[in-house]
């Protein structure tokens, strides 16, 4: 019995399986990531503990109050929690707009 010829489309799908199964390894890799991240977890609980006063972005460079509308909306891997203004500043980032740190 002959194996059976491979054709365009055959090619198109192994392309279409190799994307899904990275898109779902990537899904898994970030899951794994926040899931191990002690921060992540209750983000709320850590700030009143730590008596952290500011957040930070990563991605923008950008510091917070922590009562600030804009830093809930920080994605979890580029959120930085500061202690003081000073050290927000040290670390080159810059005041928000909105409120004003
Ligand atoms: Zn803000």
């Amino acid at each position: 019995m002959r194996a059976p010829k491979q054709t365009w489309w055959h090619w198109v799908a192994w392309l279409l399986a190799f994307a899904i199964s990275a898109y779902a390894f990537r899904l898994a890799f970030e899951y794994s990531l926040s899931a191990h991240d002690p921060l992540a977890h209750d983000v709320q609980r850590v700030i009143e503990r730590h008596q952290v006063s500011y957040v930070g972005d990563l991605s923008s460079q950008t510091f917070h109050r922590k009562d600030c509308p804009l830093a809930a909306q920080i994605p979890r891997r580029f959120r930085v929690m500061f202690y003081s203004r000073r050290a927000a500043l040290e670390m080159k980032f810059n005041p928000c707009h909105h409120c004003r740190p």
